[in-house]
């Protein structure tokens, strides 16, 4: 079994414990594989263990690697997706809509209407994540929580995109009620978003945990985890999260 396999097994196993201790279902949490850094020989190993989604947060990094396995297919029938996770510039946008099937990182009308006028143009309709900034880290993409729910609302009225549900990045910190503060917050907008009926507008993917912490995010009812390093290892110059006797990474 390759290495990547072997973290993919692993990592597995620990969502299904998290999912235990909330009492859910392992099924319902889907992984994304992020594949920055990564060759397309490794993210091979990753679809041929069954990983369905895969992550890039840049369009020029992910263009080749997207060509290059298109049309590889894992092994539950269905060919790989795309989702962009990283920020998006407009002028990059013409591009990535036809690179990927969902678009995690919305943050602002400006780049949403970018990606409608370039869907409408291809005849396509965009699925999209609003990307929230729960943490108030500064250095952090994202809309204020509490401006949120105005631009799905105007997302909403676009007809080439489809709002899917939100993302967030936890809190860059070890505090852990801290990490699961952001977490709730983005639940709890969800919740006002689905209670507040806005059209064209669903609220199923809650997109939050990274490597660092996945378990929480799941705890908290993440739907849709972003993990890289637990699956293909450090990325070069990453301080990140500390390898355990054993090559576990917690
Ligand atoms: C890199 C990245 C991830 C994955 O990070 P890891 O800590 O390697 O799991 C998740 N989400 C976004 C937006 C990223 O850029």
């Amino acid at each position: 079994m390759s290495q990547v396999a072997e973290n993919l097994l692993r990592l597995r196993e620990r969502i299904d414990m998290a999912c235990r201790r909330v009492s859910r279902t392992p099924e319902d949490v889907t992984l994304v594989a992020v594949t920055k850094t990564v060759g397309p020989d490794r993210i091979r190993e990753a679809i041929d263990a069954g990983v369905e989604v895969l992550g890039e947060n840049r369009v020029q990094e992910a263009a080749p690697k997207i060509e290059a396995l298109a049309g590889i297919a894992s092994d539950f029938g269905a060919g790989v997706a795309w989702h962009m996770i990283g920020h998006l510039q407009r002028n990059k946008v013409k591009k990535a809509v036809t690179m990927f099937e969902m678009i995690q990182s919305v943050d602002s009308y400006d780049l949403a209407a970018e990606i409608d006028r370039r869907c409408g143009q291809l005849d396509k309709v965009m699925e999209i994540l609003i990307e929230v900034n729960t943490s108030g880290e500064e250095t952090k993409y994202g809309v204020p929580p509490d401006q949120t729910i105005d631009l799905v609302r105007r997302i909403s009225h676009l007809n080439s995109t489809n709002i899917k549900g939100l993302m967030t990045i936890g809190a860059f910190t070890d505090d852990e009620d801290s990490i699961r503060s952001c977490f709730r917050t983005l639940r709890k907008l969800a919740r006002q978003i689905e209670g507040s009926d806005v059209g064209n507008t669903e609220m199923r993917y809650l997109s939050m945990g990274m490597t660092s912490d996945y378990e929480l995010a799941v705890e908290e009812g993440s739907n849709l985890v972003r993990i890289g390093t637990a699956i293909f290892g450090p990325r070069q110059g990453q301080t990140g999260p500390k390898l355990s006797e054993g090559g576990v990474y917690n």
